[in-house]
């Protein structure tokens, strides 16, 4: 992975800026000892790393606001932080940026039952969430199987899902509003505790943005209220196209569980182990959930079951209690975790039709042979959001650069079909040099002017989501 070379002058500078920074931030809040500054040196994708110039933790909007002008002013790159869970390098920095992470800005600001939000800073954690209002019946809809972690701040730029976005909606489906603290240190409001702000939709704009526009540092969530009951059903297949087949039927008759899970045989055995789920033994496995009062969640089982039973499932199993469900669900969020005792893992995020399944995941298992490397799938298949996790040996020469072109290959692929490089971990370093393999230079020419309206000089999450030779005359220029 190719990264610009760090700004010598703002590295001579850094004694400097840091003593800026002190001068308008609380002592605890600026961090620049090399030991420290270690922990902020990569994210999720942790084959690529490089410590930062200096790391800020404000615990207000106005601190945010205060490291910004002075970083603006000095010319200093920034890297916003939540979790630092990202699969896709969003969040690891470059050796002359400065870090600002939002871990210490996790308070809810308020709750309302009637107008169903609630309103946080961007750093609280997306479960602590739900926790602020499910005493009260409500929850929180996207639920990145990261969710014990990751920050709202992350899965606001990176427009996260989750397993039960297929009913629900994505992060942007579910965002009302936020607080945005430009590069220039302003502070604007972004829509509201309301459905659909007037004017340009900007809250669009922001959603999904990647930390390129501003830093966000509070947010107003959707809230609903909790469905009647929900059961998982477990269905096991003979092989992954034909459990891809089945998801494909399941969508095209129209039926709309709140859920369609899907893992392979890898994914199975090492989740299997950690959660004790009583996953069937089986080549894949689709876990599928629905919601509703007692009649109508055994009507839609019923309706499943019936398409299930055409792609000659070798198990179709209920949850019989709620622990099972649990397990159920700990195993499927436990898995990327889990598939860690298989040895070293890059995953990769990218869209396709649904209809496209049954195809891909068969050219997958192609171009898996052909490379020589093994990959485990485990996706929301529901929405075509597909997961393939590439198995290598970090500590073998050139296996990370030969799993890193099969990877290339795969997200092609998915383009190819008429899908996208990402359906919720975002660009980040992982997949910038491809983004020219889905937009053409005028596409990606209007996305870079509409990061010039916002950040001018450059200086928001550089190398990150454009091509760096895209991006390279904008920073000159800057
Ligand atoms: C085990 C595991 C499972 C995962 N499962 C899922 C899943 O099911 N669905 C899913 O969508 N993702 C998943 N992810 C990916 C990751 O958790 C999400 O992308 C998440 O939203 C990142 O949140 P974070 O707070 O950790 O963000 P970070 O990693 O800190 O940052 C992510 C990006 O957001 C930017 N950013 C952070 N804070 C701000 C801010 N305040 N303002 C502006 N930009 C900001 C960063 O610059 C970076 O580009 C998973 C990751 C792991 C490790």
């Amino acid at each position: 992975m190719q990264m610009p070379e760090p700004n010598a002058a703002i590295l001579s500078r850094k004694a400097g800026i840091v003593t800026a920074l002190r001068a308008v931030l609380p002592a605890d809040a600026v961090i620049d000892d090399p030991a420290e500054t270690l922990a902020y040196e990569c994210d999720a994708l942790s084959a690529y790393r490089c410590p930062p110039l200096a790391v800020v933790l404000p615990r207000t909007t106005a601190e945010v606001a205060a490291a910004l002008r002075i970083l603006q002013a000095e010319g200093v790159p920034v890297v916003p932080r939540g979790a630092g869970t990202s699969l896709a390098g969003g969040s690891m920095p470059t050796a002359d940026a400065v870090v600002v992470g939002l871990a210490r800005m996790n308070r809810v600001l308020e709750v309302d039952y009637d107008d169903r939000f609630i309103r946080v800073e961007a750093g609280r954690t997306n479960l602590s969430v739900t926790g602020a209002v499910e005493a009260d019946g409500f929850f929180y809809a996207p639920d990145p199987s990261s969710q014990l972690a990751c920050a709202i701040s992350g899965n606001i730029a990176m427009n996260s899902g989750g397993a039960h976005c297929l009913k629900y909606g994505v992060t942007t489906n579910n965002l009302l509003g936020v607080t945005l603290v430009t590069m220039a240190g302003e502070v604007v409001t972004i829509g509201g505790p309301w459905s659909d702000a007037p004017g340009l939709d900007l809250l669009g704009v922001v959603c999904g943005s990647e930390g390129q526009l501003g830093i966000v540092t509070e947010a107003w969530l959707r809230i609903l209220p909790k469905p009647e009951g929900a059961r998982p059903v477990l269905i096991g297949f003979a092989a992954n196209e034909v459990a891809g087949a089945c998801v494909s039927d399941i969508i095209r008759e129209g039926v709309l569980p709140v859920a369609i899970e899907f893992m392979d045989r890898p994914c199975i055995i090492a989740t299997e182990a950690f959660a004790h789920a009583g996953y069937p033994d089986c080549e894949a496995l689709l876990i599928v959930e629905v919601e509703g009062s007692e009649p109508e969640i055994a009507e839609q089982i019923a309706l499943i079951r019936a398409i299930a039973e055409r792609h000659d499932p070798v198990e179709f199993r209920e949850a019989r209690t709620e622990e099972e469900a649990r397990r159920i669900w700990l195993g499927r969020k436990s898995a990327f975790g889990a598939m860690g005792q298989m040895g070293d893992y890059m995953c990769l995020d990218g869209t396709i039709p649904v209809s496209a399944l049954p195809e891909v995941l068969r050219r997958i298992g192609d171009l898996s042979r052909d490379y020589g490397l093994d990959v485990a799938n485990v996706f929301h298949a529901g929405d075509g959001n597909m997961h393939p996790l590439i198995l290598f040996d970090a500590n073998k020469p050139g296996d990370l650069q030969l799993c890193e072109a099969l990877g290339a290959d795969i997200l092609r692929l998915c383009v190819e079909v008429g899908g996208c490089l990402t359906g919720e971990h975002g660009v980040g370093v992982e997949k910038r040099d491809l983004m020219e393999a889905q937009f053409n230079p005028d596409d990606l020419e209007a996305q870079l002017r509409v990061k010039d309206v916002f950040d001018p000089n450059w200086l928001l999450n550089p190398a990150k989501v454009f091509p760096l030779h895209v991006s390279a005359s904008r920073r000159v220029a800057a």
